[in-house]
């Protein structure tokens, strides 16, 4: 679905991004981690069309996205951050959130209450306003708010980074239903290794701004060859 080569970036005189290689594939789950500043999130604002790679190609759904330029993310792709609460509008319900999204995705007067069962919120809750939401609640919404364009792939930029550990669960839980469910892709990015293990089938590891490792995510942290992975798979344990 996805394919990253050779994708570089510098900012000022900091390569931020050197020669990265990634793909994803249509229904995989597929993990980054890293260590904060590794590069992370600038790659998935470059897969996203938010930050202008110098070098390397993307292609998505075998259209090739040109480098050199800014290109326009296509609605199939979207991105859930790690703090649902800067994103989403404090004056609007979830409805409204919602109801938004659906009409800016062309799904006119679309209802709410499907896309509210689907991250497995009570459709109650499109009366409320982010302020009455928990944690785990704010991010099942912007997890809705993303999917309302129907995406195919979905990146989730350390989005359950920020809760506690049960609810990280729950959320990893619901990505995985996502997927068996809707056949979405999900490209998930976390600097926590515990995290990635229980949810992703291939991991890549950066460092740097590199890729120093890649492989089916049971193997990698199992057997990890890169120093660098071996230093943080023994940090994990
Ligand atoms: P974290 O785990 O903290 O989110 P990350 O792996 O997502 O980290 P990035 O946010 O991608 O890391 O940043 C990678 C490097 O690029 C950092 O050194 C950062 O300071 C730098 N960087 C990112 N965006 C910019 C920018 N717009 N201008 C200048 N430097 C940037
Ligand atoms: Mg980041």
């Amino acid at each position: 679905l996805l394919q990253v080569s050779g994708l570089g970036i510098s900012f000022g005189a900091h390569a931020a991004l050197i020669d990265v290689d990634v793909t994803v594939g249509r229904g995989e789950i597929v993990a980054i981690v890293g260590e904060s500043g590794s590069g992370k999130s600038t790659l998935a604002r470059c897969i996203a069309g938010l930050e202008r790679p110098d070098v390397g190609k993307l292609s998505f759904s075998g259209q090739l996205l040109p480098p050199g330029r800014r290109y326009r993310r296509p609605s199939q792709i979207q991105i859930v951050f790690q703090d649902p609460y800067s994103t989403l509008n404090p004056m609007m319900t979830v409805g409204q959130t919602l109801a938004e999204a659906l009409r800016a995705a062309g799904r006119g007067r679309g209802d709410v209450g499907p896309l509210l069962d689907t991250v497995g919120l009570d459709r109650d809750f499109a009366t409320r306003r982010p302020a009455r939401l928990s944690g785990g609640q704010r991010q099942r919404v912007a997890i809705a708010r993303a999917l309302a364009p129907q995406p195919e792939l979905l990146i989730c930029d350390e989005a359950v980074s920020a809760l506690d550990v049960s609810v990280q669960a729950q959320i990893l839980a619901l990505l995985g239903e996502l997927r068996e469910r809707l056949g979405i892709s999900i490209l998930f990015i976390s600097h926590d290794l515990a995290v990635v293990g229980e949810v992703s089938d291939r991991l890549y590891v950066m460092n740097h701004g590199r890729i120093v490792e890649h492989g089916n995510s049971g193997a990698v942290l199992a057997e990890p060859t890169h120093p660098y992975t071996q230093r943080l798979v023994a940090a994990a344990r």
